[in-house]
């Protein structure tokens, strides 16, 4: 564990460190793709993503970088619901929808209130909708917006760590309490939950990144989760570019990602799944990249622990 740099490391240092954001259209999502996910049943469906363009998040977490495709203000009334259709008009049908917007999708200022019951009638043929949400905007919008929705609602949230001193320094705000309240009501309320944990947030070794995700991981199903997604802490944000430079931050290896989730799996306590997104930055070995993507790959949708590979590396 590193001790702190020689500035602070709050959202002003963290905002000054960014660059320039990417045009997007409020009426337009920034991406949206299919892929196959193994769901809380077990079975390996077709899921469709899409990544709205949507009002930056008011949270400016260390490690964050959806900054990048945001709106500097509230996108109009209908421009959510116009950016659901137009994805879901150009992919072939999935039984499973994600919706990510940036941010919280209960955050007032992000998604319209009034936009809700067109966006629940848009995802009426699903079996199940998740978003994204800070626990803190975990509530009543929440109640509203599943008394419209048909599907099932699932609700993902993140953890990043539990460490008691690199958790603080995210400027997540948010504690370790807060999530395993949020996690707890939206059982409550019969709402799926899904965490989101960091492979070595900065300030840690890659042994420590490794030892505080699986002890992430622990806390998360036992706050009582239904799946956690390891999510390998890539720079390319400014300040993670910034604290690579000072010592503070390295990106962890492939091969930390998959002992990570080799520990999630063998708890059988609910689905563990690694993101893989850009994942070829995190392995430097040309003979053993592919295969290890593909071994991870293989984890995600069999939530088995398969053989490891076999590299001189
Ligand atoms: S709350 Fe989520 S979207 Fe907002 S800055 Fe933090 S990590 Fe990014
Ligand atoms: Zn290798």
């Amino acid at each position: 564990m590193n001790d702190l740099p020689g500035h602070p490391v709050d959202s002003h240092w963290i905002r000054a460190q960014r660059g320039e954001k990417m045009p997007v259209d409020p009426f337009v999502p920034y991406g949206y793709f299919n892929e196959q996910e193994c769901t809380v049943t077990g079975s390996v469906e077709e899921v469709t993503t899409i990544l709205l363009t949507n009002r930056e998040c008011p949270y400016n977490c260390l490690m964050c970088d959806l900054w990048k495709h945001t709106t500097d203000k509230t996108v109009p009334p209908g421009a959510i619901p116009a950016q659901i259709e137009y994805a879901l008009s150009r992919l072939p049908f999935a039984s499973r929808v994600k919706l990510y917007n940036s941010g919280s999708f209960f955050d007032r200022r992000a998604i319209p209130l009034a936009d809700y019951e067109q966006i629940a009638s848009l995802l009426s043929p699903y079996k199940s909708v998740l978003v994204e949400s800070h626990s803190a905007l975990i509530g009543n919008e929440t109640l509203n917006f599943k008394r419209l929705l048909k599907p099932a609602l699932e609700v993902g949230i993140g953890l990043e760590t539990i460490h008691p001193e690199v958790l603080p320094r995210l400027n997540k705000q948010m504690t370790t309490a807060d999530f395993g309240h949020a996690v707890e009501w939206l059982r409550s309320q019969g709402i799926l939950s899904r965490a989101y944990i960091l492979l070595r947030p900065p300030f840690l070794t890659e042994e420590e990144g490794i030892e505080w995700a699986c002890k992430s991981i622990d806390f998360a199903f036992g706050a009582g989760v239904s799946s956690c997604v390891v999510i390998p802490v890539r720079p390319g944000n400014g300040a993670l570019d910034k604290l690579t430079e000072e010592g503070y931050f390295a990106k962890p290896a492939i091969r930390s990602l998959e002992r990570v989730m080799e520990y999630g799996l063998g708890l059988h306590a609910g689905v563990v799944l690694a993101d893989l997104w850009d994942l070829e930055q995190f392995a430097d070995c040309v003979h053993c990249k592919g295969l290890r993507r593909e071994r991870l790959n293989k984890m995600n949708l069999t939530q088995a622990i398969t053989p490891p590979v076999d590299c001189s590396c």
